[in-house]
């Protein structure tokens, strides 16, 4: 789109001579700029510059100026996308980090009105000193922004009772290519029959976007009440099997007994680490028990008010031992402290793998994770499936973790090198493709990125990614919004 020409002078679609130091706001320092080249997937690309507005006016002034030369424009949050979305393929990046206030609670309605480059952990923190509960909860809410959770709209363990963010989003303010402002308020009437149902509350259009469609420069978000109390545990089990069979069951008592209003099992969240994953996190289990015949294991909370723990916990190991789990081994987390200890044991899982996989970066090879999902009735045999894949196709180290009761495990695999990453890749194809096959999705929270952006369009049908383009030509005509995030234009 501009050419560089002598001494970092560039040529504008129009044809007039500038400088990326003409941007307002522009540094393009290698070492700053080098700070924020990669992200969690290990894929990097250093930015011709990077620009931290403190305002949605200057957000608005350096895409129109941006918009009139030509230059591409990736948004960041933390980068701690997996799927390296906020790896710029071309041109800047702009950080939203500086832009962090919270800029108003209303108790009495529950709404929150926030700056998007705020950190999520603290984000929640805030609204609980103000007597509220914000439920999505991502694995790396201390590494994430809420921005970039909207721009995924990202979940979590507790997703599984509450839903995903886009449940919670009330309006946004974004700035689209051109520098023009848009808010989009979701329509909250109980019926609404206006045109397709996609684009019928287009607020949602630009949750999990990827950063393709706009910059989000304000979001505002309901909240909930507080629960009564939570209390965690983490069951252990022989083998996988076991473990989903557990949660399967859980799942069961949680339908019967929300819907008599009877006694029974009612889970927020239900979290796996299978045999691997547990030899992963052994090193980091601390004074906590992993016992050495657990071949896998099943984190789960629920929300009791302290009276009501005991027969909540009673109900729990009958179930444990009905699934036939090591019920004298289970852990469990009552204080707030405990709880967080198990929390950093679950968030120890993609960490590690993640670590790992950068080290084999140099070596041409990397973490491949999957993000399929399917529905939960059919875990048990994608999971069978999954593990046949990955033995044959792959052969490597490997662990599956994760949102279990939502039927959404992470195979994270880890490449050590050219040759495993390609096998890596074509397992995670096939895993993508038999969870597709059994009416789930290959992408539950971490969207398509640039990593998957080829399986996106070899799994999706033709006029499905063609309707998304025409979204995406009409908000940015020129492409200069996150090139190379969802249909991959350009490889990094
Ligand atoms: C250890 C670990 C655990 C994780 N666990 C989870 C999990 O449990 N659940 C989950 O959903 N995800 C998880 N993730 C993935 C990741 O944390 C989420 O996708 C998160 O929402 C990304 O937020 P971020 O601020 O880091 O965004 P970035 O990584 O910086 O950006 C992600 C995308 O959002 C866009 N973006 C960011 N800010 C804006 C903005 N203001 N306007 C427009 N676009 C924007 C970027 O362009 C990019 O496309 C995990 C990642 C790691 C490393």
């Amino acid at each position: 789109m501009h050419e560089e020409t002598t001494a970092g002078r560039r040529e504008g679609v129009r044809g007039e001579s500038f400088t990326l130091e003409d941007l307002p706001g522009a540094v393009t320092d290698p070492e700053i700029c080098g700070a924020y080249a990669a992200d969690a997937s290990g894929l990097s690309r250093v930015p011709d510059a990077v620009v931290r507005p403190q305002s949605e006016d200057e957000v608005r002034e350096l895409l129109r100026v941006c918009s009139a030369r030509g230059i591409a424009v990736t948004p960041q949050g933390l980068r701690s996308s997996t799927t390296g979305a906020s790896v710029p393929a071309r041109g800047i990046v702009v950080s939203l980090e500086r832009m962090a206030r919270v800029l108003s609670i209303d108790p009495q309605r529950r709404v929150v009105v926030a700056e998007p480059g705020i950190v999520a952990s603290e984000f929640k923190a805030r609204v609980r000193e103000a007597g509220l509960f914000y439920p999505v909860d991502p694995t790396s809410e201390a590494e994430c922004t809420l921005g970039g959770t909207v721009a995924c709209n990202a979940s979590g363990s507790r997703t599984y009772r509450y839903g995903p963010t886009r449940g919670y989003v009330r309006a946004l303010r974004v700035v689209l290519a051109d520098g023009s402002v848009r808010e989009v308020r979701r329509i909250s009437s109980d019926k609404n029959s206006t045109g397709y149902a996609g684009l019928q509350n287009p607020v949602d259009i630009w949750i999990g976007s990827e950063g393709t469609l706009g910059v989000v420069t304000q979001v505002e978000l309901d909240l909930l009440l507080l629960p009564p109390g939570v209390f965690g545990a983490l069951a252990f089990f022989r083998d996988w099997r076991a473990a989903v069979g557990f949660v399967q069951a859980a799942d069961a008592s949680r339908r019967v007994s929300t819907a008599s209003g009877k006694a029974g099992l009612r889970p927020r969240c239900l979290e796996l680490f299978d045999h691997g994953s547990l030899d992963l996190v052994r090193p980091d289990a601390g004074g906590l028990r992993i016992p050495a015949a657990a071949g896998a294991a099943v984190f789960f909370e629920e929300e009791v008010s302290t009276e009501e723990s005991l027969s909540a916990m009673e109900r729990w190991y009958a179930a444990i031992e009905e699934a036939e789990g090591l019920a004298d081994d289970t852990v469990v987390a009552q204080s707030e402290a405990e709880q967080a200890e198990l929390k950093r044991l679950r968030h120890a899982l993609p960490a590690g793998m993640n670590e790992r996989g950068a080290r084999a970066v140099s070596n041409g090879g990397r973490k491949v994770s999957t993000d399929f999902a399917v529905p939960l009735d059919k875990l048990p045999q994608m999971m069978e499936e999954a593990y046949t894949i990955v033995r044959e196709i792959f052969g490597g180290f490997h662990v599956a973790y994760g949102h279990a009761g939502n039927g959404h495990p992470h195979f994270n695999l880890l490449a050590e090198d050219a040759a495993g990453l390609t096998k890596a890749r074509e397992a995670a194809r096939r895993m993508a493709e038999r969870a597709l096959d059994l009416g789930g999705t290959m992408a539950a929270e971490h969207g398509i990125g640039k990593v998957k952006s080829a399986l996106y369009r070899r799994l999706y049908p033709v006029w499905l990614v063609e309707a998304s383009l025409g979204i995406k030509r009409a908000l940015d005509p020129q492409g200069i919004l996150s090139p190379g995030n969802i249909f991959g234009e350009d490889e990094i």
